[in-house]
């Protein structure tokens, strides 16, 4: 039996409602800690795909006015886990995408919508829904990233029945900040003393994550390394001194990956499944790969990227880096979205190495599977990188990760240096600075290893056999929500 319940306030989920990462993990942690006596319940906007997808939903609770507007609170499933749902109309009744336009553009009152989820997650965590008379309090308020941030500053400012509940703020990236104008302040409900630096005020302006930060019990970040870099002005981005501040708060925990979604033994979405043990299997996926990308069948390593496109995630290069891997004899094979500048240049380099470059435009969740079966290596030059899924994907599908050594990607992937070569240990490349020519070198590197055959097996085995599973990780947030309810 449970013993702490935890509401989780995230602005997407899988399976309902997925941008990155961030859906991955705030779907996978009611699973993750199910086993360590917690039981989370997880708090989403209500988008028109998560309404859809809840049915006819039961009311628990209602605000006549929420930022505007009316608004319930809906029941119902995420996965085997408890789901609420704020369907407020004229805040997430829209189409497009969670945060924009479907032509890109943020929606204005993006302020409005994510104040209104963190004024009711503060609500619901101090026991606003009564249920056969009783108040159904949580533990703990977990909030994640700056959309659900505003729930821990309105817990710590104005609590529901008076009585602030313990909250985790985790930041999942902390380049995303929710910053708008000062005039919003007036309508946000907060008591005037909030309106401080040691408040919400973000440089002359409104900070939702820097609210968040500063109002949260305990912050967490997603791997050790970027809970370290953080502190530093190149990676902290302005939060920077207010991490440093927030000095032992801060905890770096890794992200896991859902076991059940990800594992090429039992994927359904492959061409053939296979195991560490049926290794050889996996060159039934690249055939099948090759065929859908029209890429030339042979033997030379095959790399894919499965990643938005952004300066963030080291896109920029990609188009010199597919000319340098042209050269080398490999193949690539893109699947992308963002960046329109970059789009473009991708069709590009695809026109000019036909059977080599392939690049498919979108986001397509089944297709990222196919790309981690069939790919031989999967590139991943991010300048700063949290913690990173896809090397972890990488990593379980023998589809051997070439990263930049920063954040999540340096504490998870094991260099092929001779040392760990010769050790047995390791299970990808990894390469300092990200630029042109640093690339090149791991490009070049990877072509190398993968003609020595034991080694590259060897590397593909070790990742397949490597555990990232939640486990620990859940075993650490339990560990950190009971230090907090204490
Ligand atoms: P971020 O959250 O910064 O984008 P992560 O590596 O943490 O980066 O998570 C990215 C998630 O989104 C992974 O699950 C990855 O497979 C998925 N993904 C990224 N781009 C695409 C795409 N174009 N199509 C399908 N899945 C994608």
């Amino acid at each position: 039996m449970p013993d702490i319940r935890v509401l989780s306030v995230a602005s997407e989920a899988v399976p309902l409602v997925k941008t990155g990462g961030l859906a991955d993990v705030v779907g996978a942690l009611p699973g993750a800690l199910a086993d360590e006596g917690v039981a989370v319940t997880t708090l989403l906007p209500g988008y028109p795909s998560v309404l859809k997808a809840l049915g006819r939903a039961r009311a628990v609770h209602t605000w006549p006015d929420l930022f505007g507007g009316p608004a319930r609170l809906l029941t119902g499933k995420l996965g085997a886990h408890p789901l609420y749902v704020l369907d407020a109309p004229d805040l997430f009744t829209r189409e497009g995408l969670p945060y924009a336009d479907a032509a890109g553009k943020d929606w204005p009152d993006n302020w409005r919508r994510f104040c209104a989820l963190g004024r009711a997650a503060a609500d619901v965590a101090g026991g606003a829904v009564v249920l056969r008379g009783k108040a159904q309090r949580f533990d703990l308020l977990h909030a994640h990233d700056w959309q659900g941030a505003m729930a821990a500053a309105y817990t710590r400012y104005a609590p529901f029945g008076g009585a602030a509940v313990p909250s985790v703020v985790t930041v999942h990236n902390i380049a995303f900040q929710g910053r708008f104008e000062a005039a919003i302040f007036a309508e946000t409900g907060l008591p005037s003393r909030a309106w401080h630096m040691q408040g919400v005020e973000y440089y002359g302006g409104f900070g939702m994550l820097k609210a968040g930060l500063f109002c949260a019990d305990a912050i967490t970040t997603v791997s050790p390394t970027y809970a370290r870099e953080i502190r530093s002005p190149r990676f902290g981005m302005g939060l920077e001194g207010l991490i440093a501040e927030r000095g032992s708060a801060v905890h770096g925990i890794l992200n896991g990956i859902d076991g059940e979604l990800w594992n090429p033994a039992h994927d359904a979405s492959l061409a053939a499944t296979y195991t560490a043990r049926t290794l050889g299997r996996k060159a039934l996926n690249t055939r099948a790969l090759e065929a859908e990308f029209g890429l030339v069948e042979e033997e030379s390593p095959l790399f894919v990227a499965i990643t938005r496109l952004t300066w963030q995630k080291g896109m920029d290069l990609l188009p010199e880096m597919a000319d340098h891997l042209v050269a080398q004899g490999a193949r690539l094979a893109v699947l992308g979205s963002g960046d329109a500048d970059l789009e473009a240049q991708l069709r590009a380099v695809a026109a000019r190495h036909p059977g080599r470059v392939a690049v498919r435009i979108g986001y397509d969740e089944a297709l990222s599977h196919r790309m981690q079966a069939g790919g031989d290596a999967i590139l991943i030059p991010s300048r700063f990188e949290p913690c990173g899924l896809t090397q972890l994907y990488g990593l379980a599908y023998g589809c051997v990760p070439v990263v930049a050594r920063t954040g999540g990607l340096a504490d998870t992937v094991i260099d092929a240096n001779p040392a760990a070569l010769a050790a047995g240990v390791a299970t990808g490349i990894q390469f300092d600075g990200v630029d042109a020519q640093n690339v090149a070198a791991a490009i070049e590197r990877t072509v190398a290893l993968y003609g020595q055959k034991d080694d590259w097996q060897r590397l593909q085995k070790n990742g397949m056999k490597a555990d990232f599973s939640w486990g620990a990780s859940g075993r650490a947030y339990a560990r950190l929500y009971r230090d907090l309810i204490g």
